[in-house]
């Protein structure tokens, strides 16, 4: 082992445990860092928590005296905590959160100091967001942005300032965030469910999309993940043998957590209590060192917004319990990547699960038409859906035989399939009173028995009924979630609206009853939904042959994949939701398509750099203490020494094959990104990135690992695999 590899080494192993805080009751530190309902029931006028209140649940304007006085409860609250400054906390299109702190210490114009913060300051601010990406929206020379207050994601204190949710737009109008159009998405949906939803209850006034993420991720010894350029710089390792000992055994899934990891959850999950995460179910995952951490599902927004904080307050305490947390979709070759289940439902005002089934008829009609609608909306939207996903990293995972395929299909199990099948057979038109008694005794009436024991699982399906809920397991681990909840809620929103026009077409025009008619619109939903429903092993080539015959597609890399955000249909639909004009919707394909470009420039040129500043100057030491050796067998044995210096001659000729393919890859993977680069459209440059740059990344992989295998362990600068992952 090297030096410095033994030191990092010796390090990680002999860490003191970092102490977590003392065991609490969580109920009562929930939320104790949000200025949530309560605590604005503390500090608010009865009025002012009135008006937002409506502002929370009906979106109504604040006025500003009423924001004046918010603002300085909000302040004499975050003072109370120990806050000294405050920021407004957004999300911009890099997918990750952006902040910048003011102290609410002022000067006034006589010199006296005081702590302020007024209405004007919580309501709407201008950062310097001229470096931000923006995909062209916004031009740098009037590089004017806004940020303006989300009441409906409550404000929280996270070490010194108090962060107000924000959404992030220029002075055109145009959303420069991700919170922006989901939020439009979510209003969307509230119209469109909840004038289904009063087909069966006229009580029903709001519909929220619920959201449960499920956040995977690794753990590494922060010395030894410093020791690797790749994982500093790339967050995965491009480079590196398997070990002997993988997740063959499986012995690490549901196991018992390692200490040093669980004192670092123990710590990540008091913080979320504190930030008002319902954090609640932690174990390992399938790989070393590999977790899993999934709160209580909440408000599709709010859920947005704590994942996007977790994933960062993720890193900050990682770092002091001296870990380096990867979120990468695939950190490790050969090791399972990490994903982010996306577990959805919609909820009404008054308590109902829409996608869960009931115990009268009426529920459960109810109920199916929330389902098919969803099914019927990923039938349509499959392709969208698919690049609400797709990332560099993401790449790595779908289609791989690990997380789903890059084919969307929706799994709904047996017994479900067997009601969509009877419902596909009720006649045309108005129902006879015996097929409804069926229908209600046998069908619609059955449901919630046959889910009891509805136990058919399909691992291998990227979006799955799960028995009250849908769950888009495609989704990328290091991603923010609000792209497929924009997505998801846009597409079914718009499947709700359709639905309802019919429906009520139906009622007009043929004099149908209610019930007749959404059994009429249902049925013909589910012959046009037939190609979507899959039950199958979705990582078998037959599925792929059969997915293909369906006319579903099948787009495993990122930049073909992205197309269908800016198709014709797509930017139509974006626009008639009121989620996004068509600026908004091209711009957020121009920056998906820079980031994935850099993503694989940065990539390379680290595997480049690594290839001959560590591995060929490692290997070439190795062989010349072999060349040494080569020459003391000839001064001892002469004409015989051939005899004795087989294997290093064989070792010395195989070392030098791998340094001159390892070298000539890096030299040709550098004359395809020289070309990549002199293309002027992102949009084909991505294209050569993706197919002639990457393809190098494992001919250069391929050659630096067999290197690993031959050259003297005490030489090999880079941390191996072996030391990266089994924690102690
Ligand atoms: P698993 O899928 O691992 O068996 P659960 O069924 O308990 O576990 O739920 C997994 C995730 O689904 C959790 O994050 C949970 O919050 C979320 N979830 C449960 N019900 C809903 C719902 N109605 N809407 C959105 N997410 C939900
Ligand atoms: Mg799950």
């Amino acid at each position: 082992m090297s030096t410095l590899r033994f030191q990092a080494v010796r390090d990680a192993y002999q860490r003191q445990l970092q102490t977590a805080p003392e065991h609490q009751n969580r109920s009562e530190l929930f939320a104790s860092n949000v200025f949530d309902k309560k605590t604005m029931r503390a500090y608010l006028t009865q009025d002012a928590y009135a008006q937002v209140i409506q502002a929370i649940e009906k979106g109504t304007q604040i006025d500003r005296k009423v924001a004046d006085h918010v603002a300085a409860s909000m302040r004499d609250w975050a003072l109370s905590k120990n806050a000294t400054h405050y920021t407004h906390w957004f999300q911009p299109l890099t997918g990750a959160t952006a902040e910048k702190h003011d102290a609410f210490f002022e000067l006034t114009s006589d010199g006296l100091a005081l702590e302020n913060f007024d209405g004007s300051q919580l309501v709407q601010q201008e950062p310097d967001a001229s470096s931000f990406p923006s995909g062209g929206i916004r031009n740098t020379f009037e590089a004017r942005g806004y940020t303006a207050w989300d009441p409906t994601s409550p404000a929280f204190i996270y070490g010194t300032p108090l962060c107000i949710p924000t959404v992030f737009v220029s002075y055109t109008g145009e959303a420069l965030d991700n919170k922006t159009p989901l939020l439009r998405a979510l209003q969307a949906m509230d119209q469109a469910a909840t004038g289904v939803a009063q087909y069966f209850d006229k009580n029903v006034s709001k519909v929220n999309a619920t959201l449960g993420w499920e956040q995977e991720y690794f753990l590494i010894d922060k010395s030894l993940a410093h020791s690797r350029p790749d994982i500093v710089l790339t967050g995965r390792t491009l480079l590196g043998h398997a070990p002997a000992k993988g997740q063959q055994l499986d012995d690490h899934y549901f196991g018992s957590i390692p200490n040093r990891a669980l004192s670092f959850m123990r710590e990540l999950e008091h913080e979320s209590m504190l930030l008002g995460i319902p954090v609640k179910t932690r174990h390992n995952e399938v790989a070393p060192n590999q977790f899993e951490l999934a709160p209580i599902f909440e408000e599709a927004n709010l859920s947005v917004d704590h994942n996007a904080l977790l994933m960062d307050i993720m890193g900050k305490i990682a770092s002091k319990h001296n870990f380096k947390v990867l979120l990468h979709e695939k950190p490790f070759a050969g090791i399972n990547g990490s994903g982010k289940h996306n577990n959805w439902s919609l909820q009404t005002n008054t308590g109902v699960n829409l996608l869960s089934p009931g115990k009268t008829p009426m529920r459960n009609l109810q109920f199916l038409t929330f389902f098919i609608n969803t099914i019927k909306a990923v039938n349509d939207n499959e392709a969208l859906l698919r690049a609400s996903v797709a990332s560099a990293g993401n790449d790595h995972r779908l289609g791989a035989n690990e997380a789903p395929p890059a084919i969307i299909s929706v799994f709904i199990g047996k017994h479900l399939m067997k009601v969509l099948d009877d419902l596909e057979n009720v006649s045309k038109g108005k129902l006879s009173p015996e097929e409804k008694t069926e229908l209600k005794l046998n069908v619609v009436g059955k449901i919630p028995e046959i889910l009891l024991d509805n136990t058919d699982r399909n691992r291998t399906s990227p979006f799955a009924f799960t028995g009250n809920k849908f769950e888009f397991r495609a989704v990328g681990s290091s991603a923010n979630c609000a792209n497929p909840m924009i997505v998801l809620n846009t597409i079914v929103a718009h499947q709700l609206k359709s639905f309802k026009t019919e429906v009520d077409k139906l009622v007009k025009a043929k004099k149908l009853k209610k019930d007749d008619a959404v059994f009429n619109v249902l049925r013909e939903y589910i012959k046009q939904s037939r190609g979507i429903l899959f039950e199958g092993d979705g990582y078998s080539d037959s599925w792929a042959k059969e997915a293909k015959r369906r006319g579903l597609s099948n787009t495993p890399k990122t930049p073909n994949a992205l197309k269908a955000r800016v198709s014709d249909k797509a930017i139509a639909l974006f626009e008639e939701m009121g989620v996004m004009n068509k600026v908004e919707t091209q711009a957020r394909y121009e920056v998906q398509v820079e980031e994935y470009i850099m993503r694989i420039q940065i990539e390379s040129r680290v595997l480049g750099d690594i290839a001959r500043n560590h591995i060929i100057p490692t290997s070439v030491r190795y062989q010349n203490t072999l060349i040494e050796n080569v020459s003391g067998l000839k001064t001892i044995y002469d004409e015989q020494y051939t005899k004795h210096a087989s294997e290093q001659l064989e070792l010395i000729e195989k070392i030098s094959a791998h340094i001159a393919n390892l070298n000539r890859g890096v030299t040709d993977m550098i004359n395809a990104r020289k070309k990549a680069n002199a293309i002027a459209k992102a949009e084909e440059r991505a294209q050569l990135y993706c197919n002639e740059v990457l393809p190098f990344f494992e001919q250069i992989r391929y050659h630096s690992d067999r290197l690993e295998l031959m050259v003297d362990d005490e030489l090999w600068s880079m941390v191996k695999y072996r030391e990266l992952l089994f924690l102690r």
